[in-house]
């Protein structure tokens, strides 16, 4: 029976090669007949820190795609806490399963036993699929969980702290496109009007930009147009907009040759995960296009920053001061982009990698 379960993984893909090609330290297979847990947690690198990662459950087709989602899921997290400078390591789990029907008490509470049998060599927090009640749970069988609600000492809703840090990177990005960090009378394509996007309305809004919003639903879109008098356009229509700024908040991958092909604007700076749907080709593609990309991982960091805040005991105006340091780091990532003739998502990629290896380094002797 073993060696079957061992036979299917090793069919699909070559484990240990994917584990080595990304240099993950270790990942651990959760599993409990009787809650119905099927979990993974990868953690790909502790160099600067424990590694913090939400968890992810979903429906994966195949269990390989589950274990491919957490790897390269779990890799986003230590480029994104390095570049932000938080003592942070990369790490993610996954949780196979409908987040609608599947989930239990039991089932949060033995997955936080299995957290704590890491002895917080892995940190976690809610991610799609999972909500604060969860974490809840698993924090009755684990201290290594961040994302609470405020009332339990945590930082609550990491959204607003999110919007403030995009804000911040779109804020460099002006900078350095137009040598003004000023937004006032520039005009703003928001994707997705959910959590972050109505945050990040409101701060442009107060700067005097002039805002065009899309959503698949209403309510959001509603409340830009009456309370920030932003203009609605339909879906389709965001990409093609004669505007200077782009601000996916909504999906991944939707900087594509597709897009790339009909964007107008000067820069990109939304908080949407991994925008760019080919990292190489369509940061490549910005660049000869003369679009200033704002790396997602470092500008959507605010949440991160804001979660691990609720380690050292949560204090709002801690998290928001570390986030606004996204300004300066998104014009380093901008200046290395530029002296080394590579993409800013490569530059920023660089620049993570770097410290990591630097700290290796100086952890070298005692
Ligand atoms: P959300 O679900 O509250 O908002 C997303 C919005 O996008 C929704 O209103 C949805 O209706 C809309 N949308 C979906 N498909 C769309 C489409 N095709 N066209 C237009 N609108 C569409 O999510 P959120 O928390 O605001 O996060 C937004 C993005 O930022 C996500 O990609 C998320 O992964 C990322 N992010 C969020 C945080 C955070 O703190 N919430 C942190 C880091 C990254």
């Amino acid at each position: 029976m073993i060696s079957s379960v061992s036979d299917s993984i090793t069919t699909s893909f070559d484990l240990f090669s994917d584990l080595e090609n990304n240099d993950h330290e270790q990942i651990l297979f959760c599993q409990d007949k009787s809650s119905g847990l099927k979990a993974l947690i990868a953690i790909h690198n502790t160099v600067l820190g424990p590694g913090l990662g939400g968890t992810r459950m979903w429906t994966y087709a195949k269990e390989a795609d589950a274990v491919r989602d957490v790897l390269r899921l779990s890799r986003g997290m230590t480029y994104k806490a390095s570049i932000s400078g938080l003592n942070l390591g990369g790490a993610k789990a996954v949780i196979i399963g409908d987040p609608k029907k599947d989930k239990s008490e039991a089932m949060m509470r033995k997955f936080g036993r299995f957290i704590e049998s890491l002895n917080g060599k892995y940190i976690t927090a809610e991610d799609v699929g999972t909500t604060m009640k969860d974490m809840e749970y698993v924090a009755m069988e684990t201290d290594h969980v961040v994302g609470l609600p405020e009332v339990r000492g945590g930082g609550g809703d990491p959204s607003p702290v999110t919007a403030y840090g995009v804000y911040m990177g779109m804020k460099a990005a002006a900078k350095k496109a137009y040598g003004s960090e000023s937004l006032e009378g520039k005009s703003i394509a928001i994707q997705g009007v959910g959590k972050v996007g109505l945050h990040l309305v409101e701060y442009v809004h107060a700067e005097g930009a002039k805002i065009y919003v899309t959503d698949i639903f209403d309510t959001g879109v509603k409340v830009a147009v009456e309370k920030f008098g932003a203009i609605s356009v339909p879906t389709e229509d965001i990409f093609s907009l004669d505007v200077d700024i782009f601000a996916p908040c909504a999906l991944g991958a939707i900087i594509n040759t597709e897009t790339l092909g009909k964007l107008k604007c000067n820069i990109i700076a939304g908080a949407a995960n991994n925008q760019l749907e080919n990292e190489q080709e369509h940061g490549d593609l910005c660049k000869s296009n003369n679009i200033l990309y704002a790396p997602d991982f470092l500008i959507n960091a605010g949440g991160l920053i804001n979660v691990f805040s609720e380690y050292n005991g949560y204090i709002r105006e801690v998290a928001m001061a570390q986030t606004e340091d996204i300004y300066n780091t998104t014009l380093n990532i901008f200046d290395h982009a530029e002296k080394n003739n590579v993409n800013t998502q490569m530059a920023a990629i660089q620049l993570a990698e770097k410290r990591v290896n630097d700290i290796l380094k100086m952890q070298s002797t005692y």
